[in-house]
């Protein structure tokens, strides 16, 4: 547990692998340099040097400016992060006495026996008091539920924009007193259990339940967002085979998701990951498609209903 927070305490993170660079200072490849673990970029320019006594430079990204001293400490950034608070197991298991829109829709989909199996699997809960909108809970590789995100989905599979989070909930009615939201994958406690197949990254917690049932040689795991694709949330399945499937669209700026995601992949991989971030959608999809903002979950139904 300690462990698992400690990737969350820093931003900048030195370079874990034994890969060295040449130190500015002494010259030596004897530099390990730093990577933003929020985009995993690999920060080139910025590191430590390991000669400690005979060199010692180090330059670190929040300084922004050169610093010689052997005694440079690298806690001095640490940024202090809370314990992460938890869900009471007996509420996931509550919350899945009712069936949410959602669940009905993967009924009218797929059949009920597993639109059942899916949410077992995923333990998806419903919940009442937001118009039958459903849970997706976040649950750790230690079954700690780290989070319950609350998305109001129809029949029919469509969702609103709105999200809510279960703690925000029992805060506002005073069930609890604090909750420090610390997330982690949706699907992540499955890894347990399944220590092989390739894990299949996507953006929504919808792909994910929906390609467990179309594609289930692959492990089905969702980031929540494409924003969520970020070492601190991937670095439980650092050593699994990844493959990520943003969903195909074009971003405000002109980027689309797949190229953002590459580059970060790329920055993930020199640390040690091993994903590949697939170009299926981009490839195959229509324009028409890209418009929509297709995920990989729309584009398998469509190849399987032929439309
Ligand atoms: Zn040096």
């Amino acid at each position: 547990m300690q462990k698992m927070q400690s990737i969350n305490t820093y931003r900048f993170i030195l370079d874990p692998t034994s890969r060295k660079y040449k130190c500015p200072n002494c010259g030596q490849r004897s530099f390990v340099i730093f990577i933003d673990s929020q985009t995993g970029e690999i920060m080139e320019e910025y590191g430590r040097c390991d000669r400690e006594s005979k060199c010692g430079f180090f330059y670190h990204p929040s300084k922004g400016g050169f610093n010689n001293s052997r005694n440079s400490d690298i806690v001095i950034d640490k940024i202090e992060i809370p314990s992460p608070s938890f869900h009471h197991n007996s509420i996931v298991e509550e919350s899945m006495q009712l069936k949410s829109d959602f669940l009905k829709y993967i009924g009218l989909l797929f059949g009920t026996s597993a639109a059942n199996e899916v949410q077992s699997k995923y333990k998806i809960g419903t919940f009442q008091h937001f118009n039958y909108s459903t849970i997706f809970w976040q649950i750790d590789g230690l079954n700690n539920v780290r989070a319950g995100k609350i998305i109001k989905y129809s029949e029919s599979g469509k969702r609103t924009k709105n999200i809510s989070w279960m703690h925000k909930f029992l805060l506002h009615n005073n069930f609890i007193k604090s909750f420090n939201l610390s997330q982690c994958l949706f699907g992540l406690q499955l890894t347990n259990n399944d220590k092989t197949s390739i894990i299949g990254l996507v953006e929504s917690e919808k792909t994910a339940c929906i390609m467990s049932v179309v594609f289930p040689d692959f492990l089905w795991l969702s980031c929540g967002a494409k924003g969520e694709f970020k070492l601190a949330k991937l670095s439980a399945i650092k050593d699994r085979e990844i493959i990520a499937y943003p969903d195909c669209e074009i971003q405000n700026n002109g980027t689309s998701t797949y190229d953002e995601w590459k580059k970060k992949a790329e920055g993930f991989n020199k640390v040690g990951f091993k994903i590949y971030v697939s170009d299926l959608l981009e490839k195959e999809s229509t324009l028409e498609q890209k418009k929509q903002g297709i995920d990989i979950a729309d584009y398998f139904m469509k190849e399987v209903n032929g439309t």
